[in-house]
């Protein structure tokens, strides 16, 4: 009998356990997802501001799957585990299962700010990339039309919360994009108006970054013209307006969250499993605690085993990926009776855009920035892209892009059924 593995998320974690199990045939993999396609998370921004298309990005898991004999795709939204009965509820049916892996990764964490949660716009999935993308081309417009200064002016704010990677590579790019193409197609807008707030509750931006990355982020996106505060958190968003912790304003029509996740929420696992940031305790091989058969990997668990990062590990790509491979040799060897081997993480460093040419870089031994960042920033993130195909595309596209400087994907496109009424 093969061992059936159902494994709850198509992310990073989820497809690389795909890619280590798929050869072996004592196992038949079903993969869950809410979404009908695998996407990549760290270029999302550049489908929020319509530099490049969502396919870019993304690509079907039939398709991604069609090679392999031993997997199968459900289309479904995780609803509730059973341990009990090793039997997962989704939205479209039950599965049984011998072993679950949970790797369903994070949300967006509004720290219990509801007006936040209710009108800010996130930028986690490619939904919500596309939404932000229609609402800061129909903003523009409003702004375009609009004659009332003050009116103008909040139609033209746009406040970034959260200067980690995302809230800086969002900021440059809209700042560059503001000089690049604003300025030339919407000749009816007073640009003097228009003001990027980045804003952040920590001293520094990029802040698990080096202090050289950290500066330079700070000093390239001031000398593009956005305004950085830091040390205040936003703490509402009322009537149109950003209230910080120090009590000042900013009216805007667009504040987008980008400011902290929190794990996935898993109906049916035991409460005493959910460690900070609500992500899953798991043990030195991934096992979820208090359970015989689960296993949890990348954002959504949390391993305070690797003495190296007691504290857990980043929610990072690398670690997704390396937790994957790990329980892909891990569950192989428990099949052969051998002894199983603990995850350790091999940190490869971090990096993050800041603007056209401009990039931070820190690896384990030594930190650089500028053009050869920028290239090796370019050159990573092409690397984990599904399918050769999407590496080349998105490897011409961001070429003609780069030269251009104009995108002409700017398109509002607001798919709904036709309607009688209107
Ligand atoms: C905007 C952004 C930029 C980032 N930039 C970087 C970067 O530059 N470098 C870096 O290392 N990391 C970056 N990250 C973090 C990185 O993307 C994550 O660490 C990584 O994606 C984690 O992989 P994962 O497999 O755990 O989860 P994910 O990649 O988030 O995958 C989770 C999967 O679960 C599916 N899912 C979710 N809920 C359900 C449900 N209820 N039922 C079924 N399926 C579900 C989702 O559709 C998704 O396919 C970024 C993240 C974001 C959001």
């Amino acid at each position: 009998m093969k061992k059936h593995i159902v494994i709850v998320g198509g992310g990073f974690a989820g497809i690389n356990l795909i890619k280590s199990l798929v050869n072996d045939n004592r196992f038949r993999i079903t993969l869950v997802d809410k979404n009908n396609y695998h996407f990549f998370p760290p270029l999302i921004y550049q489908v929020a501001t319509s530099f490049i298309e969502a396919s870019n990005i993304s690509y079907p898991f039939r398709k991604l799957l069609s090679n392999y004999r031993n997997v199968n795709f459900h289309m479904g939204s995780l609803v509730k585990v059973n341990p009990d009965s090793n039997s997962i509820e989704t939205d479209h049916g039950i599965l049984q299962y011998d072993y679950l892996v949970l790797a369903l990764g994070t949300e967006s964490n509004f720290f219990g700010m509801e007006n936040v949660k209710q009108c800010s716009l996130p930028m986690k999935t490619i939904d919500e990339a596309l939404y932000l993308r229609n609402y800061m081309l129909l903003t523009l417009e409003e702004a375009a039309r609009n004659k009332d200064i003050k009116e103008a002016q909040k139609l033209q704010n746009i406040v970034i919360a959260g200067g980690g990677p995302t809230g800086v590579e969002l900021a440059g790019m809209i700042a560059e994009m503001g000089t690049y193409i604003a300025e030339k197609e919407y000749p009816e807008m007073k640009l003097s108006l228009s003001s990027i707030y980045l804003i952040d509750a920590l001293p520094t931006l990029l802040s698990p970054m080096s202090k050289m990355a950290q500066e330079a982020a700070y000093n390239k996106l001031k000398s593009l013209g956005v305004k950085i505060i830091l040390n205040t958190a936003v703490k509402d968003y009322v009537d149109k307006k950003v209230i910080l912790a120090d009590g000042k304003t900013i009216e805007t029509e667009t504040l987008i969250w980008t400011s902290g996740v929190i794990g996935r929420e898993v109906p049916g696992i035991p409460e005493e499993s959910l460690g900070k940031g609500r992500r899953l305790l798991v043990d030195a091989y991934n096992k979820v605690q208090g359970t015989k058969n689960i296993y949890a990997l990348g954002d959504i668990s949390l391993q305070m085993t690797d003495e190296n990062f007691p504290k857990g590990h980043p929610q990072l790509a690398q670690v997704a990926i390396q937790h994957a491979k790990n329980l892909g040799k891990n569950l192989k060897r428990i099949e052969d009776e051998k002894v199983l081997i603990p995850f350790k993480y091999n940190d490869k460093g971090s990096m993050a855009i800041i603007s056209k040419f401009n990039a931070v870089v820190d690896l384990p031994k030594f930190s650089f920035k500028g053009f050869l960042a920028w290239l090796t920033w370019l050159f990573i993130h092409i690397i984990p892209l599904i399918s050769f195909r999407s590496k080349v595309r998105l490897a011409f596209n961001w070429l003609r892009l780069f030269i251009t400087n104009n995108p002409s994907i700017r398109l509002i496109l607001r798919p709904k059924k036709e309607s009688n009424n209107e």
